[in-house]
């Protein structure tokens, strides 16, 4: 029987058993040690065990764990008071998790035009091969199949439309409308970018027709692209954002951002969390800031980017039979396989590297943000050794 007979088979798990992780590596049970550009999914943004967050959870375990959202939360101030001197947001929302943060700003959105006297625009528009998370709204956001199947009516109020497609955006405007969600930088649908001229196009479009623009960055915020928010490469601000994964550096928590007006909705009693905001959470997302804000460290991703873009097409031009695009931004790079991505992971992890699966035939790497130089060559020559296993094979 296997060891996770008592757990629902929901996922398909690698067997590999990790004890420990210590930067960019995790070391396993049997004492192998991995390189690991999967990073929890982007979620393990300062890599692991770092000192400073460490510090920051033992700091507060000793204090306080958890206190109810009936009383003021020192650090939720904290954090949202940087977050929103950082970002274009007025005001921040905690949650536990990336679905959370989403559904946060789907309420805000209706909310909004609920309470500015439209309460008929509640729709959303979205984009193919999007993923906002697993909730019954979340997936009816994404749009796709495979997590829609039986899981009964697909909730209503998000119409999707083709992938970086305006013309398509345009028409499925209608007196519904809400809202337009989109990630700048797609990651589970396969490291796919949106034109930064789309974004700006969705920007004027939301201002034209009275709606908000609401940006999913759980995967590609925080630092990732080397800006601390996607946006930024376009020069324009959403009305709501969702931020998750790199924000809590491994603990799980996320969070709405929102302009003032965006959020005028979200009064006393409309919207609420257990656990959102606890200050365990609070702690790491502060010291995680305290990181991200530092005066290089946006630089530092660059630098280490160029790096892996230029390493990453070299080996995309010694085996074309293996690789056919390299994709990506910053810290969130995408390499489209010709053969299955699943061969390519396989091979990876042969060279104790780790990467993760996307959409599109994609093997993403994640590396975490702290990655240094030497440790992404160290990462290159893994990834190149296993892209040479790949296309033995294929010969
Ligand atoms: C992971 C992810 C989510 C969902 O986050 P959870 O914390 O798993 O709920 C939503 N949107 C994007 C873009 C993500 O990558």
């Amino acid at each position: 029987m296997s060891a996770n007979s008592s757990l629902f088979g929901t996922y398909n798990r690698i067997p590999l058993r990790f004890e420990r992780g210590e930067g960019v590596w995790l070391v396993a049970e049997d004492g192998q040690r991995y390189l690991d550009f999967a990073a929890g999914i982007a979620v393990n943004s300062l890599g692991h065990s770092h000192p400073h967050l460490v510090e920051a959870l033992k700091g507060q375990a000793d204090k306080l764990w958890h206190l109810s959202n009936l009383y003021e939360m020192p650090g939720q101030e904290r954090l949202g008071e940087r977050l929103t001197a950082a970002t274009f947001a007025d005001r921040a929302f905690f949650t536990n998790s990336g679905a959370e943060a989403l559904e946060c700003a789907i309420k805000t959105a209706r909310r909004y035009h609920y309470v500015n006297g439209r309460p008929e625009r509640f729709s959303i528009i979205t984009m193919e091969g999007a993923f906002h998370g697993r909730t019954l709204a979340t997936i009816a956001a994404g749009g796709q199949e495979k997590y829609l199947e039986g899981f009964g009516p697909k909730a209503p109020g998000f119409d999707q439309v083709p992938f970086d497609d305006m013309d398509a955006i345009k028409a499925a405007v209608n007196d519904e409308t809400a809202a337009i969600l989109v990630e700048p930088l797609q990651g589970e649908g396969g490291i796919r970018e949106l034109s930064l001229q789309l974004l700006r196009d969705l920007r004027a479009l939301c201002d034209e027709h009275g709606l908000l623009l609401l940006l999913d960055e759980v995967q590609c915020g925080v630092g990732r692209t080397g800006k601390l928010f996607a946006h930024e490469w376009a020069g324009i601000t959403p009305d709501i954002m969702a931020v998750a994964k790199g924000i809590g550096g491994g603990f799980p928590f996320g969070v709405c951002l929102a302009t003032d007006e965006a959020a005028s909705g979200m009064t006393a009693s409309t919207h609420g969390t257990t656990y959102g905001g606890n200050p365990l959470a609070m702690a790491v997302g502060n010291a995680v800031l305290d990181i991200v804000l530092e005066d290089g460290f946006l630089e530092h991703v660059r630098d280490v980017a160029l790096v892996f873009k230029q390493g990453l097409a070299a080996i995309a031009d010694k085996y074309p039979d293996v690789i056919e695009e390299i994709r990506g931004s910053g810290l969130m790079l995408g390499v489209k396989c010709k053969g299955p991505n699943m061969e390519l992971l396989v091979a990876m992890r042969d060279q104790n590297l780790l990467g993760v699966p996307a959409g599109d035939n994609v093997v993403r790497l994640l590396p975490p943000l702290t990655t240094t130089a030497e440790e992404a060559r160290d990462g290159l020559s893994r990834l190149e050794a296993a892209a040479a296993s790949v296309s033995v094979k294929a010969a």
